[in-house]
């Protein structure tokens, strides 16, 4: 397999802490939010077909590729590569959604956003989009408020981290990027 969800090693940014994933949202989206944001693991998967985008999956994506959103007869659609990690495909659709949110503008003109390799400077051809759906997908999967209930300074370990990761459903390194964040900012 070429992504093991635990093994991602490619984010290089720490992201700032409080992100309003509700910025965008029209008051109906905001209560699709509601009905999902209360319990975790999030479902991402549900709650993206909720919001009139459904998740396909493409068992023939090259492997370094990790999934789209394409705009298609005027209807949203994120593909993820079916041969992904579970965990880096919950964190793909939860960029995508991002994309979905932020950048439906860019969207309409060129129909498509793809990614390859994520968090890849080098080859990121719209890293300021990319860098806000990553923050979108961070605090969706990870809200601020479930984990400050969760992460407990006092007990920072590897071990508790990868607890807190298996919690939310997410990759070890996510988890990383919150604590980072809160020995930064939070209290
Ligand atoms: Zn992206």
């Amino acid at each position: 397999m070429a992504n093991l969800g635990d093994t991602i090693d490619y984010f290089t940014e720490v992201f700032v802490v409080t992100f309003d994933i509700t910025e965008k949202m029209t008051e109906s989206e905001k209560g699709i939010l509601n009905k999902y944001k209360h319990s975790m693991p999030f479902k991402v998967v549900e709650f993206s077909r909720e919001l009139g985008v459904p998740v396909l999956l493409d068992k023939d994506m090259e492997d370094h590729k990790s999934g789209f959103i394409i705009l298609d007869d005027n209807k949203y659609y994120i593909v993820i590569n079916k041969n992904q990690h579970e965990l880096r495909n919950r964190f793909t659709i939860a960029h995508e959604l991002g994309h979905y949110f932020y950048d439906k503008e860019y969207l309409k003109k060129y129909n498509k956003i793809e990614n390859n390799i994520l968090f890849d400077k080098e080859g990121d051809k719209n890293p300021e989009m990319d860098r806000r759906a990553n923050q979108f997908a961070i605090e969706l999967l990870v809200p601020e408020y479930f984990f400050k209930e969760k992460y407990n300074i006092k007990k920072h370990s590897d071990e508790e981290i990868k607890k807190i990761a298996k919690y939310f459903n997410v990759s070890s390194q996510v988890i990383a990027i919150r604590v980072q964040e809160c020995f930064g900012v939070c209290s």
